[in-house]
């Protein structure tokens, strides 16, 4: 198992500062590199540390935190930071539920991806800095996409978005566990970049412009393909998106069940879109 301290818990984002990683003794530093090299790494913060998989491996070795509560990383994640813990007089907790259903092949819950429905994005920037991956694309009035090979599916991205627009797809894929290693540490370097990045854009005091990703500001400052649109323009999509997406609930509503005040609801909102 990678659990080398040396190079694990070295040069952390000032993110990690306050873990004091450095005063603890090698022992303890030795078991929150193992437990944070098993751990997804998707930053998802489902385990009640938004600040990702580093501070929670440290909460379950410094302050004894329960260590079944990386949701994505599911049962085979908590039987090994057991083991790690090497309590061999009691049985692993039982792993956090997950929202999804257990994968017969992986035993971890089912994989998702992050996918934007384009026709509806209203390229508002917000779900950019959400992603601690930068796995999203997209400057200022224009549509944004996802790389879904960068995709973790961690889901932060879905709250940001004032139109609903992001759907999670579920994936199936079989992993060894040398792979499964490797992805976890190039996650975590492009989450470190990612903090790094948003440090070094947060001390740059001549940066008026709210913290986006460095893909995005490139993509601004090709102006001369920047499409401007009017106030109202941009009203009009937003409105758009939002009736698109009370249409498509209604009709996967009406598609289970008949309902004649849904109907003309329906009819209503298709009319009102019909006018934009
Ligand atoms: S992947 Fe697991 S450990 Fe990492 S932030 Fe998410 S729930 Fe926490
Ligand atoms: S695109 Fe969304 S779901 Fe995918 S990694 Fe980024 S924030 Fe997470
Ligand atoms: S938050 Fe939603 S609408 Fe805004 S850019 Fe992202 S996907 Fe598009």
């Amino acid at each position: 198992m990678p659990s080398n301290i040396d190079t694990r818990l070295a040069d952390l984002p000032i993110l990690f500062d306050t873990l004091t990683l450095a005063s603890l003794p090698s022992d303890i530093q030795q078991q929150i590199a193992a437990i944070d090299a098993c751990l997804p790494q998707t930053q998802c913060g489902l385990c009640e540390h938004p600040d990702g998989c580093l501070p929670y491996a440290t909460a379950i070795v410094v302050e004894g935190e329960p260590y079944n509560k990386c949701v994505p990383g599911g049962q085979p994640v908590t039987d090994t930071i057991h083991q790690i813990l090497n309590i061999n007089n009691k049985e692993p907790l039982t792993a956090a539920a997950s929202q999804w259903p257990i994968d017969p092949i992986t035993e971890r819950p089912t994989e998702v991806r992050a996918i934007i429905r384009e026709d509806d994005c209203i390229g508002c920037t917000k779900c950019i800095p959400a992603c601690p991956v930068d796995a999203i694309v997209g400057t200022g009035k224009h549509m944004h996409t996802i790389f879904t090979d960068l995709c973790t599916g961690c889901e932060l991205c879905i709250a940001p978005c004032p139109v609903d627009c992001i759907d999670l797809v579920p994936i199936e894929r079989e992993l060894t566990e040398s792979v499964r290693i490797q992805e976890q540490d190039n996650l975590r370097q492009r989450y470190h970049t990612h903090l790094n990045r948003v440090t070094e854009q947060l001390a740059d005091s001549s940066n008026t412009k709210p913290v986006v990703s460095m893909v995005e500001a490139k993509l601004n400052n090709a102006a001369s393909q920047t499409l401007d649109i009017s106030e109202q323009q941009a009203k009009d999509t937003i409105a758009a998106a939002k009736l698109r997406s009370k249409i498509k609930k209604l009709e996967k509503q009406l598609s289970v069940r008949e309902n004649t005040n849904k109907r003309l609801e329906l009819a209503e909102l298709q009319t009102q879109l019909a006018k934009l």
